[in-house]
């Protein structure tokens, strides 16, 4: 859909009994009278130690969001793919004219290792200088906030507009999101265009590389550590193709944004003991690939690359495996999702917000891969996700609520908006 009204026409609200007040005014005042409730979700969902995979955090998570969209006059569904690992799905469709805005926040967040460094208790929710503190209050809390709280804006607004709103707190993000936004979606999820709100500081994440993950196995023969001429040393031939690797060209010219693809090996397993030549050698190697590739040739190209290396040394006996994959993603600028995401931000804040890439796609490549254009777009610096000491900065879900209201209503086109108000 395109939309049909200027920037500047949502500020003036002539149809409406206070025709002084912008709506950006409006939208901030809303946010401002309910401060007190969002501040105070934010730190009901920090409280919970929802753990990725732990079925009491986030069944007790799933209570908070599940009550949260009902008071909104949300129909909810759970939906889950393993009993606990609750996916809350609220659904607004009274509108059959706009097109269905999803907002996706996952509610999981990475366990804690070192609570002896945490200044405050990673699940006390402490607010101080303005910042609440706990983990996952960045990643991604903050942005699950700032998305349960949009609709609640627009709806306190404007009573009697019609909404096309479904908001998905998935379970799992941080662990593949294999039972959370993956499984929602293979159950059938729709939507028009979507907005993942992770912490991006509020920047568009439109554009991402892809993920592969490898596992390569080299197998020798076993021997006297004595006698090497006996046996065939896995961890040798494992060296020789890692250096082949650490030297790899992908050959793509690079991106302008995203750079060029990378090779990590980020981890080693073989041989037993010194005087074992070792049988076998196992490497875990990360690839970060751009839109320009394809996770099934580079597989090719590296099997390849280690058959023609072969020639040389035919003992050389190596497996190639996929652990996982993320597809890349790029979504055009001039897509809906991001003109109206540009003219929302442009309401509240007087300028469009810039764009970022990222080294994966997190959740959105499920919603992609769909057929729903999405992008991550949220509250909070992604620097500080998964550290100790974590936090957000109470304005910025503050922002990003009244960035997301004003995203609402203009997916909602002027028509609508104009004569409810
Ligand atoms: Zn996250």
């Amino acid at each position: 859909m395109r939309l049909k009204w200027q920037s500047r026409e949502i500020f003036s609200s002539s149809n409406c009994q206070d025709n002084e007040m912008s709506l950006a005014t409006r939208i901030r005042q809303e946010v401002a009278n309910n401060r007190e409730h969002i501040i105070a979700l934010a730190q009901n969902l920090i409280r919970v130690p929802s753990f990725s995979g732990d079925s009491e955090g986030l069944s007790e998570i799933a209570e908070i969001t599940s009550a949260e969209m009902k008071h909104m006059g949300f129909s909810v569904e759970l939906v889950e793919a393993q009993k606990g690992l609750t996916n809350v799905i609220g659904k607004l469709q009274d509108s059959q004219d706009a097109p269905c805005i999803l907002f996706n926040g996952h509610v999981d967040v990475v366990p804690v290792t070192d609570e002896e460094n945490w200044v405050l208790a990673p699940f006390s929710a402490t607010v101080r200088d303005s910042r609440i503190y706990g983990r996952g209050a960045c990643d991604m809390k903050g942005g699950l906030t700032a998305m349960l709280a949009a609709p609640r804006i627009v709806r306190s607004l404007f009573h009697n507009m019609k909404f096309n709103i479904i908001l998905a707190a998935t379970v799992d993000e941080e662990i593949g999101g294999f039972t959370g936004l993956k499984y929602v979606v293979e159950q059938g999820l729709k939507a028009d265009m979507a907005i993942v709100c992770e912490p991006t500081d509020l920047s568009i994440v439109n554009i991402c590389k892809g993920l592969l993950w490898l596992k390569l196995t080299t197998r020798g023969k076993s021997a006297h550590g004595g006698m090497p001429e006996n046996g065939i040393n896995a961890i040798y031939k494992m060296a020789k193709i890692l250096t082949l690797l650490e030297h790899h060209d992908f050959k793509q010219a690079p991106h302008p944004v995203l750079g060029r693809p990378t090779i990590n090996v980020g981890s080693i397993k073989g041989g037993q003991k010194p005087n074992i030549v070792p049988d076998s050698c196992q490497a875990d190697i990360d690839i970060r690939y751009l839109p320009t590739q394809d996770h099934l040739t580079i597989i090719t190209e590296l099997k390849n690359l280690i058959a023609d290396l072969g020639e040389s040394d035919p003992q050389i006996e190596a497996e190639l495996e996929m652990i996982r994959y993320r597809s890349s993603l790029e979504i055009k600028k001039d897509s809906t999702i991001i003109q109206t995401i540009l003219a929302g931000a442009n309401d509240i804040i007087g300028r469009e917000p810039g764009f970022m890439g990222m080294i994966s796609p997190a959740d959105s490549e499920y919603l992609v891969r769909a057929g729903i254009p999405a992008v991550m777009y949220g509250p909070g610096h992604d620097s500080l996700c998964h550290t100790t000491n974590e936090w957000i900065a109470i304005d910025d879900i503050l922002e990003a609520t009244c960035i997301y209201a004003a995203i609402i209503l203009r997916s909602h086109g002027l028509e609508s908006y104009s004569d409810s108000c």
